[in-house]
């Protein structure tokens, strides 16, 4: 199933091309007198059982357009976390180690040497919204990743049972201004975590460790790999942060990029995709107004 929010928040299920409106399936969602003090995580996502069958009840009355008409955006609106694992292809490792300069020497060695990092929630935003670059006279860089979304309440789960708590995948960017400071700061910027096009879940990804992805700029090509290439596999990803924090429906792992990561400037426009997932394009807005701002 490949389920979506687009538009103005609109329920989504993918197929054949179409998008078709779902949104009478959120009728099943529960309701809490006391929202404060719901369970963390996302909505939809830990909800998923029962919105699975809502969601081809109301297939049948659901109105369509074709994809290519619908603005996505990100299918996880609520994630308590987004992680990110650095380093987790030998050849991107390489390529950093061998720009010291760009990438800084801040951050060396193993995963476990450096640990996750987590990016801030409010950084997420689907492909129809696009990437306003924060501080665009600085080196802005994309990242291609597949994005894990999980499905389950879980803490200190063994690497055997990991993967069976994936609600599923979709594309993520890693957006990221490179510099000295703290990977929490730089990656976190408004849009700086794109995720989308839709929810692939995951009982339609035989092999998440199997899966071919690309990133285009302008059409020009710049990382080209398959998820088998990861140094640390996605099972292992996930029982290593459950040994630091519980995760919760909804939370996402960007699970590292490839070799090919480059600067991106306004006006670009950045297309990626799965094989199996999706491919989208996200545009680079023309420029960031750094304007004051209190609501
Ligand atoms: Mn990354």
């Amino acid at each position: 199933m490949r389920i979506a929010l687009y538009d103005d928040g609109r329920l989504g299920l993918v197929r054949d091309g179409l998008v078709h409106d779902v949104s009478a399936a959120l009728a099943v969602l529960p309701v809490s007198a006391q929202p404060w003090l719901a369970t963390r995580g996302d909505p939809l996502i830990a909800n998923l059982d029962v919105l699975k069958p809502a969601i081809m009840a109301a297939l049948p009355d659901a109105t369509s357009k074709p994809v290519a008409e619908a603005r996505f955006l990100s299918p996880v609106q609520h994630p308590s976390k987004i992680i990110g694992v650095p380093v987790n292809y030998h050849e991107h490792v390489v390529e950093a180690e061998g720009d010291v300069a760009t990438f800084s020497d801040r951050f060396r060695g193993s995963i476990e040497q450096q640990g996750f990092f987590l990016k801030a929630v409010s950084a997420l935003v689907g492909p129809g919204e696009g990437i306003t670059l924060r501080w665009p006279e600085r080196r802005n860089d994309h990242e291609m990743e597949l994005g894990v979304v999980i499905g389950r309440t879980a803490s200190n789960v063994g690497v055997d049972e990991a993967l069976s708590l994936i609600a599923g995948y979709a594309i993520a960017l890693d957006m990221v201004v490179r510099g000295p400071e703290d990977r929490s700061l730089r990656k976190s910027g408004d849009s700086y975590a794109v995720l989308g096009p839709w929810l692939v879940t995951a009982d339609e990804v035989a092999d998440p460790q199997a899966l071919d992805f690309f990133l285009e700029v302008n059409g020009e090509p710049r990382q080209q790999s398959n998820t088998g290439r990861m140094i640390m596999s996605i099972a292992e990803q996930i029982a290593y942060a459950s040994r630091f924090y519980r995760l919760y429906p909804g939370d996402i792992i960007m699970t590292g990029t490839c070799e090919g990561v480059g600067p991106v400037r306004p006006g670009d426009t950045i297309t990626c995709g799965i094989a199996g997932i999706a491919e989208m394009s996200v545009a680079i807005h023309p420029a960031y107004a750094a304007a004051r701002e209190v609501q």
